[in-house]
């Protein structure tokens, strides 16, 4: 059984995933993950990334290495755990311009197949292209969607300080989500796109575990 879960930015695929792999004993791949620890290994190993032919140079050198529990989802980059330096802004505002390199996206379309194919029992994918371009033979194909500022909301509902405290601005997240769901939809290589044969779950009006419930449905069917 393999779920491929896309859509754009704080749409929820990353929560929804993770509880759908948990709820049915599948295994679970974060996709984003693997673009933005690419991404922070070239920004600590001074690769410039505004530089196409520099990130092309460099994007076969890390070993990326993702963990598939939806439990404890762990990614590296060689070596060194990423999991927390992947979500920092400066990875971030630069995983765009990164991941639209194509010898960037064909090294880890590469390791998300192998991960898939040794998937016992099956997996969850998440990302941008899964079901058109990673996965086109997945037995379920999602695409999530949700308004801009419910997207919004929920992605700055995320950034905590220490205390709890909510520290993103609503426009400027709102602003900085539309840019890069813009530059992921416009770029050349396989951009962030529905695939013809996925179900559409615009999820602005539903609770995470109704999206949830919505997707092991659509599993069991
Ligand atoms: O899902 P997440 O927000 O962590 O993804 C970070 C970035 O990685 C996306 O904005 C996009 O540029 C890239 N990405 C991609 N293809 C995927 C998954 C993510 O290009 N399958």
């Amino acid at each position: 059984m393999i779920v491929a879960i896309d859509g754009p930015s704080g749409t929820g695929k990353s929560s929804t995933s993770k509880a759908v792999a948990a709820q049915l004993g599948l295994s679970y791949l974060d996709t984003g993950a693997q673009y933005r620890a690419m991404t922070w290994w070239m920004l600590t190993n001074g690769i410039d990334v505004s530089d196409a032919s520099e990130i092309a140079a460099a994007s076969g050198k890390p070993a990326i290495v993702s963990g598939t529990d939806p439990e404890a989802p762990a990614i590296s980059a060689d070596g060194a755990d990423a999991s927390g330096p992947i979500r920092t802004q400066e990875v971030t505002s630069a995983v765009s311009a990164v991941s639209a390199v194509p010898e960037v996206r064909s090294r880890i379309t590469e390791l998300q197949r192998t991960i898939a194919a040794g998937a016992e029992g099956g997996i969850v994918v998440e990302g941008r292209d899964i079901g058109t371009t990673v996965l086109p033979d997945a037995d379920l194909k999602v695409f999530l969607t949700a308004s801009a500022e419910a997207r919004a909301a929920r992605r700055s509902g995320e950034l905590k300080d220490k205390d709890g405290k909510a520290v993103a601005d609503l426009a400027a997240t709102q602003q900085a989500l539309a840019q890069r769901d813009k530059a992921d939809s416009s770029r050349k290589a396989s951009p962030l796109k529905k695939a013809d044969d996925a179900v559409e779950v615009d999820t602005t009006e539903l609770t995470l575990e109704q999206v949830v419930e919505c997707v092991v449905t659509l599993v069991e069917q």
